[in-house]
């Protein structure tokens, strides 16, 4: 079985098991705890903290770990506009780009429907791109937050966030950015993007499901969601999830420490890939920023198919992959991000992801563009 479906998760590193393993077994104490293991857990959630800083190049009291990208999505888009609202109720606009992941789509959602705010979406152009006068034309005195992704889950273009975070700022208005995608791939510096916070995941880098951070800028004013204990500063309430800590930490480390090099293998297979793919298969349309996309991730449309039979038949040949995104599998809607950068709906269905992580290989690519060409041929001459 050749795995192609790194983007929706990816096995743990040994490394990091044997990290976190200690805090699952005999080091299994509560940080809040005031006895000696209670103390080794704070020590190890500590240690995670500032290793998750020194990773992303920022202070350990702006980490605050997650229960995964999901809720470092909600904390950030609820918490910062619910909380800038609160110290000046003028500010009842949220802005959110076309292409988001639903994490932060429906954050923003809640916002208005519970809350009462405005949502302005941001077009995005054929690539999937955020365009600097797109963002200025939606930014509104009122506007209490940006959020705009660093890396799109579905085509993998990667938007121009250090840019888009200046802009925001001249009028006034923080910007978070959702880089569950970008993380292992792109450089990853808080204070070079200059965003005010920052979504993380541990599965798609290799830790477990169920852990992740949001980074915050240390003077934005954030409303938590969960309330009890005050623990993460009171920014998040619940009993640490000391090996998940321990586990995002020694992710992000690995990931970082040989990021360039593996990035730019990668790339330059994705690139074969896609070259291969567009010869084998007539029509076939790749999809996404052609340059500034995640070295991980090759997207297409194959028009006169349907995604989900191609993803049937590559997977009888082998070959894991998805239509896009997870949470969107198995819907019978054409994907958002698609429609936004102007693919019609009927193309729309025929998407079809392919991503790798960092141990994909030439003869692997060799096999799946070998198989993608045999599974559109075969759907297409079943629906012929
Ligand atoms: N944001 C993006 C861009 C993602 O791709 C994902 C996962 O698919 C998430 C957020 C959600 O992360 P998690 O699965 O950790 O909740």
């Amino acid at each position: 079985m050749i795995y192609l479906d790194a983007a929706a998760s990816t096995p743990v590193r040994r490394e990091v098991l044997e990290a976190m393993w200690p805090y699952l077994a005999g080091e299994f104490g509560n940080p809040s705890s005031h006895h000696s293991l209670g103390d080794a857990a704070a020590a190890a959630l500590a240690g995670a903290r500032e290793a998750t800083a020194k990773a992303l190049g920022c202070r350990p009291g702006e980490v605050v770990f997650t229960s995964g990208g999901t809720e470092a999505d909600n904390l950030a888009v609820k918490g910062i506009a619910l909380a800038r609202r609160a110290a000046d109720p003028r500010l009842d606009r949220v802005v959110v780009s076309a292409v988001e992941h639903p994490a932060v789509e429906e954050s923003a959602r809640y916002l208005e429907r519970v809350h009462g705010f405005a949502v302005d979406v941001v077009p995005v152009d054929r690539y999937g791109q955020v365009t600097e006068a797109a963002l200025a034309a939606v930014l509104r005195p009122e506007t209490a937050l940006v959020s705009i992704m660093y890396a799109n889950n579905e085509v993998g273009t990667v938007q121009p966030v250090a840019r888009l975070a200046a802009l925001a700022h001249a009028h006034g208005v923080p910007l978070h950015t959702d880089a569950v995608q970008a993380a292992g791939w792109l450089p990853l510096d808080f204070r070079a993007l200059g965003v005010d916070a920052l979504s993380l995941s541990g599965h798609k880098l290799g830790a477990p499901k169920g852990c992740g951070a949001l980074i915050v800028r240390g003077r934005t004013r954030l409303e938590p969601l969960l309330h009890g204990g005050g623990q993460e500063r009171g920014r998040r309430s619940g009993t640490g999830n000391v090996a998940g800590a321990v586990a995002l930490a020694t992710a992000l480390g690995l990931a970082g420490s040989g990021q360039p090099a593996a990035a730019a293998r990668v790339a330059a297979l994705r690139d074969e890939f896609i070259r291969a793919v567009v010869a084998a298969v007539p029509g076939a349309l790749p999809t996404g920023h052609p340059v500034e996309r995640l070295p991980s991730v090759a997207s297409f449309c194959f028009p006169g198919t349907s995604g989900e039979s191609v993803l049937l038949e590559l997977e009888r040949r082998g070959v894991i992959c998805s239509s896009g995104s997870a949470c969107a599998a198995g819907s019978d809607e054409p994907s958002p991000v698609l429609l936004a950068m102007g693919i019609s709906a009927e193309v729309a269905q025929t998407a079809v992801r392919f991503s790798f992580d960092g141990n994909v290989t030439a003869a692997d690519l060799d096999q799946a563009a070998a198989a993608v060409r045999a599974a559109v041929g075969s759907v297409r001459t079943l629906g012929a």
